[in-house]
This record gives C-alpha cells, sequence and structure tokens, in this order.
C-alpha cells in the first residue's frame, strides 16, 4: 500500500539496502508482483503479502554491506510507533468502556457508579495514563536527540522498552474493556472486537517481545550511558513516595540490574517499564493517580490492567475516573 518499499538485497559486499518504488520513473509498475494477500487475525486495513521482486528498479540507500544498519534506522522509528499504537487502542477501549458504563443502568444505578465496576474503570484508566505518560517522554527523546548526541543512546533503548511493556499490557486490557460491555462488546459490529484484533499484531511486527527483551541487554551492554541515564532519571524521582522509592532500591540491588542474563530479560524490561512510568506520574500526576499506580503495580508484583486487583481498601477512583470522564 506503500509508495516506496525499503529492501535488504545480496551484493558481493553483502546485505545491502534500496529502496524499490512502487512505480518506475516513466511512470509504469515497477517489478514487484504480489503472491499472494495474508489472511491475518486483524489488521485488515493494512494490506501484507508475499511479494517477489522481478526486473524491479531500485535505489542503494547507505553503504553497500551496510543494509542491516542502514534499514535500523527505519525500524528505530517504527517501533516508538509500535510502542505508540497501543496505547491508542488501549485508551480507545476506555472511552468506549466509560461511555457505555455510563449509559448503561443495572441493578439501579449506572454501571459506571457501581463500585466494583468503579475499580475496573479506574485500573484500565490509570494504566492508559501511564501509558501515555511513557509515550509522550520518549518522543521527547527522539526529539533531543535530533541535536543532542548524549540523548541518543536513551532514544535507543527507549522504544524497546515501551513497545514491549505496552504491548504485553493491550491485549488483556482490550479484553476488560470489552467485557465492561458485556455481550455488546463480543458482537463484531461493534469497535471492540476489532480492537482486540488488532492489539496482537504491535508485539509481534518491528521485533517481537522476546528479541526487543534481547535487544534491551545488548543496548545496556553496548552504550552503558543508556542505562546510566535512565536510573539517573529513575532516581530523580526518588524520595517523593515510599512504595516507588522501596521498589527502586530493591531493583537497584538486584541481579536483574546487576548481572543481566538472557533468561530473566523479560523481567528486567518489565521492570523499567514499570518504574519509569511510576517515575513520570510521580513527577506529573495528580497524587491520588501516583499513589494508585504504586500501590497496584509496585507492591507484590504487577497486577491491574489484566487481571484487576483492584485499588486498596479506602483509595478512592473518583479521582482517578473523573480524569478521564467529560
Ligand atoms: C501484519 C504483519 C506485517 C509485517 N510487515 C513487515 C514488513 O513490512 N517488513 C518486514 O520486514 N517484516 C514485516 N513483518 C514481519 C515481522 O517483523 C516479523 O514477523 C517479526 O519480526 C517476527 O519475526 P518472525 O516472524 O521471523 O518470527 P521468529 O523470529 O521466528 O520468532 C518467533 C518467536 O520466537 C521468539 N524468538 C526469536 N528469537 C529468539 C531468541 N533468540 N530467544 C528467545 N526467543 C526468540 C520471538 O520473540 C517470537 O516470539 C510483518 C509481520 C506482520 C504480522
Amino acid at each position: 500500500m506503500s509508495d516506496a518499499f525499503l529492501t535488504l538485497a545480496q551484493l558481493d559486499e553483502g546485505l545491502t539496502c534500496f529502496v524499490i518504488p512502487r512505480r518506475r520513473e516513466d511512470g509504469s509498475h515497477n517489478g514487484l508482483q504480489l503472491q499472494r494477500l495474508k489472511d491475518k487475525c486483524g489488521n485488515r486495513a493494512n494490506a501484507s503479502s508475499e511479494v517477489m521482486l522481478i526486473d524491479a528498479q531500485g535505489q542503494r540507500l547507505g553503504e553497500p554491506g551496510r543494509g542491516i544498519t542502514t534499514i535500523i534506522e527505519m525500524v528505530h522509528q517504527t517501533r516508538l510507533d509500535a510502542a505508540t499504537a497501543p496505547v491508542a487502542l488501549m485508551r480507545q477501549a476506555l472511552v468506549e468502556a466509560l461511555h457505555h458504563c455510563q449509559q448503561r443502568h443495572a441493578f439501579g444505578q449506572p454501571l459506571a457508579r457501581q463500585p466494583l465496576m468503579q475499580q475496573v474503570l479506574a485500573d484500565l484508566a490509570l494504566e492508559v495514563e501511564a501509558g501515555i505518560a511513557l509515550c509522550l517522554r520518549i518522543a521527547r527523546q527522539f526529539d533531543d536527540a535530533v541535536a543532542d548526541d548524549e540523548a541518543r543512546p536513551l532514544a535507543r533503548l527507549a522504544p524497546a522498552i515501551a513497545k514491549y511493556w505496552h504491548n504485553r499490557r493491550s491485549p488483556g486490557l482490550l479484553a476488560e474493556a470489552m467485557e465492561c460491555l458485556g455481550g455488546n462488546g463480543y458482537i463484531e459490529e461493534h469497535l471492540m472486537a476489532r480492537l482486540y484484533r488488532e492489539a496482537p499484531v504491535n508485539a509481534i511486527w518491528e521485533g517481537s517481545g522476546n528479541v526487543l527483551c534481547l535487544d534491551v541487554l545488548r543496548t545496556l551492554a553496548r552504550y552503558p550511558q543508556a542505562g546510566e541515564a535512565l536510573m539517573a532519571e529513575l532516581s530523580a524521582a526518588g524520595g517523593q513516595h515510599h512504595e516507588y522509592d522501596t521498589a527502586l532500591a530493591a531493583f537497584e540491588h538486584s541481579r536483574l540490574l546487576q548481572e543481566p542474563e538472557e533468561a530473566q530479560a523479560r523481567q528486567l524490561v518489565q521492570s523499567l517499564a514499570v518504574l519509569w512510568q511510576a517515575a513520570l506520574l510521580i513527577q506529573h500526576a495528580p497524587q491520588p493517580v501516583a499513589d494508585a499506580f504504586c500501590a497496584t503495580r509496585l507492591s507484590g508484583g504487577i497486577p491491574g490492567a489484566s487481571g484487576v486487583s483492584g485499588l486498596p481498601r479506602g483509595m478512592s477512583s473518583a479521582q482517578i475516573l473523573s480524569r478521564v470522564l467529560p
């Protein structure tokens, strides 16, 4: 569906990147032959196909033999997109769930006023707010990295962390949001089914979960400044929240960080992501939001969103929901 495609091909020097335009300069179709369209689980508005290149014209991009390095520049950008898209899906699902729960009356009052449903909605809202905060923070790092060499290592590390974690969270959150609509949520005419089918693709393309976590390990080893910059940012949010300080101290002294191992790479990336989200909410969100996030995500593992355990007794969901309700 694009006007040009970045493609790798073998030269004597090794894998090399080429730009293949859809049309030749004279306007005729380039030698791109679609073998078949893929029948996908979701993401159907975006065609995917098996393709053959026969007498296709292209232009070399980057140095011969440096194709992977060249194409990774693009992948790095699209990873930011695949880290942001799941948050957009989650936000849309939250809006749908909130709207439905405000209109639908069950047991004498709107669902949105039922205490147990308020817990679920507040939990979804927390996850969305944390995801948006992390996306915007990383987008700023990308902007900074254009002119500032020192910002580049963290800009390299950050999308992999966010892409991994947001895509672990989105399918569970979408299922929970779908359930807020009851039976209507499961009906194909409604938007929820489409959102739900869309969710897994962002985890798979542009580097699937394990590959991303291994990439984080490699980046931390190759560019120690990236890890140092992130840890400095996490430390800067310290001293304001007991649960956060305890979780950060435990992480700093853990073997996950001190002696990272391939088999534990998911735990490492998950910890970095959730601590970073918590740090951003402590610094930029109203206190009840940061309190609820830390209480539900940092104490005793990571519940919430995909297996809601709810806010601690006495903690109100009202202030969290007031930020997302019109
Ligand atoms: C809709 C769609 C569109 C796509 N569009 C494009 C496109 O335009 N261009 C393009 O180049 N690609 C595209 N892809 C391909 C996509 O990037 C790959 O499918 C994806 O990166 C996973 O690679 P793979 O399919 O080879 O899986 P594999 O590499 O076989 O991975 C399978 C599983 O093994 C895990 N794994 C792999 N290595 C390790 C390891 N060392 N340790 C532990 N676990 C590991 C992975 O995380 C994954 O869970 C598209 C895919 C989809 C679904």
